[in-house]
């Protein structure tokens, strides 16, 4: 007699980036699959995010023309993640078959209805590396209708993509409303999400975009082919028998509920972005305060997977997001981003003596890295954003519009500091004046000779692409010299960590020596990237997690038979 309280053939920890597209691959054929999240909301990070997937070669670039192959992704991907010999999951092998698996995952979740499409122009963060593009390799799903999802349609975790006034829309669009008054195209952006708002409300649709519209329609594909879904239910222990993963114990009102899975566990819990404990190990310098990953990211089942023997891999890595955190809005839920803002003309970042320091127009990861390795040698953490009069007519500030007048706590607590000369900010901000006055005239330099010749911001596709699309002649570039000037500052924050166990080229989780723990696979960032250290394009996270669960269902539908009898 089993001694379990209930079968599978396949069980999923956690309703993360590549567990509903491995149950669906699993119900393809025919298997019977359980999903157990945590929470009360299905979908994780994944759901809450920009929902973009980095997918090279693929069929959205080939329809709208856009040149890519396997080998021209290959070459770029050789050349920003290549020879991390630190990084043990960034393995020529494991980015191969990355290649090679994602184009046939999403033909996969095309054919099982799910509708993706490829967002206008989203360079790779790294475009004038050989390889990269600058048009880029994203894919982000259609707006769904949750309404669609039925009694499932409050369980899904909405995405941070909000419009003004609730209306529905993509993530390009929330990226062109902050500049609608100075453009008609942008403007008709607006009519466009406005009668797109007025219709569904006339029509009872309720329009999500982003990562909620990614796992809302990933939901709905799952529960439509019969993937036992189940939330409120965590995971807390693996069945081992025989040296292989047979099951897992999870939490039944309360009480332990042991469910064997006869194919093998995947795990898809996410990481630690808040575990205080797990961050001071692997990430000194860094808090769960500044996370924006979401609720459920606290890294119990790594730390399972590697109480029973798998390898780290990359532990010490997050996805940055450089973040800013105005008074009143400590414990909430969403950290307000500057990614475009110091990027954007009339900003720049200096640490806390007054001087630049970086490219604030690379990736938000290289960025958060830039910020704590600066704080080694010079106190950087919270850096400084400094901009002037210009920025704050044209361009949003944690999360206020351009232009609209900033709460005046933020002058009385001291977040949004003022100065009607670069001198007198400096003050407010405990900087030399004479030093930020440097730092703020070279850099004005570079910007009349529209050449950063520091650090080169603006000879990147993207970091034009992060400034400002109207502004000449360079998008990112711009002078701070119209008084008053401000300053707020910025942490190293993150939207989820980064690292966790090592797997293989078919996401089977491995030992120190190696060797396979049979029946066990895990994807998303419970393993450590494929993209090791560097983060590559939009989607890197989201678009590799969706591409292992996809690739470990199929392994555990034709190669876990050597696997459970130890021939693997
Ligand atoms: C605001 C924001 C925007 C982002 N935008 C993008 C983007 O556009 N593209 C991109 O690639 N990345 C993006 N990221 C990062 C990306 O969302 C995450 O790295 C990614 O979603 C992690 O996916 P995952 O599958 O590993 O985990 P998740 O999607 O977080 O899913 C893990 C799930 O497992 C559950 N869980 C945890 N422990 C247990 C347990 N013991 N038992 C059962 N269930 C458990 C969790 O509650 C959660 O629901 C963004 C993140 C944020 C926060």
């Amino acid at each position: 007699m089993s001694d379990f309280d209930e079968d599978f053939d396949f069980v999923i920890a956690g309703s993360g980036a590549g567990s509903m597209a491995a149950g669906l691959y699993l119900r393809s054929v025919g298997k019977r699959v359980l999903i157990l999240e945590k929470t009360e909301l299905v979908g994780g990070s994944t759901a809450r995010s920009g929902g973009v997937l980095w997918i090279p070669n693929n069929p959205f670039m080939a329809r709208d023309g856009v040149e890519d192959s396997f080998e021209k992704a290959a070459s770029y991907l050789d050349s920003v993640t290549g020879g991390q010999d630190d990084a043990p999951a960034a393995t020529q092998q494991r980015r191969q078959v990355f290649l090679t698996e994602g184009p046939r995952m999403l033909a996969f979740l095309l054919e099982q209805g799910i509708e993706l499409d490829r967002p206008g122009y989203w360079p790779d963060y790294y475009d004038e590396a050989p390889g990269g593009s600058a048009p880029g390799r994203t894919v982000v799903a259609r707006l769904f209708n949750v309404n669609e999802l039925g009694a499932w349609k409050d369980k899904l975790r909405p995405s941070f993509i909000k419009l003004p006034g609730d209306l529905p829309g993509s993530i390009e669009e929330m990226r062109q409303l902050p500049h609608m008054k100075r453009s008609w195209k942008f403007k008709g952006t607006l009519v466009k999400i406005i009668f797109r708002g007025m219709v569904a409300r006339l029509t009872g649709k309720r329009y999500v975009g982003g990562g909620a519209a990614l796992q809302g329609r990933m939901l709905q594909a799952a529960l439509r082919a019969g993937v036992d879904i189940r939330t409120g239910m965590p995971v807390s222990e693996l069945i081992i028998q025989g040296g292989v993963v047979t099951g897992v114990v999870a939490e039944k009102e309360g009480r332990p509920w042991r469910i064997g899975a006869q194919l093998g566990v995947l795990v898809n819990t996410g990481g630690f972005a808040h575990n205080q404990r797990m961050r001071d190990l692997y990430q000194p310098g860094t808090s769960t305060a500044w996370s924006n990953a979401s609720p459920g990211d606290t890294g119990e089942m790594i730390e399972e997977m590697l109480g029973r023997g798998a390898a780290p891999a990359q532990l010490e890595e997050f996805v940055g997001f450089q973040a800013t955190i105005p008074p009143g809005q400590e414990g909430e839920d969403f950290k307000q981003g500057v990614q475009g803002m110091t990027a954007s003309p009339h900003a720049i970042l200096v640490d806390q003596t007054g001087v630049r320091y970086m490219n604030e127009g690379g990736s938000y990861m290289a960025y958060c890295k830039g910020m704590l390795e600066r704080n080694k040698s010079v106190p950087a953490v919270p850096s400084w954003a400094i901009f002037d009069s210009q920025y704050m007519a044209k361009y949003m500030l944690a999360g206020t519009m351009p232009g609209s007048e900033k709460p005046s706590q933020w002058y009385d607590e001291g977040y949004l500091k003022k100065g009607d000369t670069i001198e007198e900010l400096a003050r407010r901000i405990e900087v030399e004046p004479g030093v930020l006055k440097a730092t703020i005239e070279r850099f004005n330099g570079f910007v009349a000779n529209n050449r950063d010749e520091d650090f080169q911001r603006g000879a990147r596709a993207y970091d034009n692409w992060l400034g400002d699309p109207l502004h000449r002649p360079s998008q990112t570039l711009g002078k701070i010299d119209k008084a008053p000037f401000y300053a707020i500052p910025v942490v190293p924050g993150d939207v989820g960590t980064f690292g966790g166990v090592l797997t293989d080229e078919y996401a089977r989780v491995l030992r120190e020596d190696g060797s396979v723990i049979r029946g066990l696979y895990a994807t998303g960032v419970a393993a450590g990237s494929v993209m090791g250290r560097v983060y590559p394009g939009a989607g890197c996270s989201i678009g590799p997690a969706f591409t292992w669960g996809y690739v470990a269902a199929k392994h555990a539908v034709d190669g876990s038979e050597d696997d459970r009898s130890g021939q693997a």
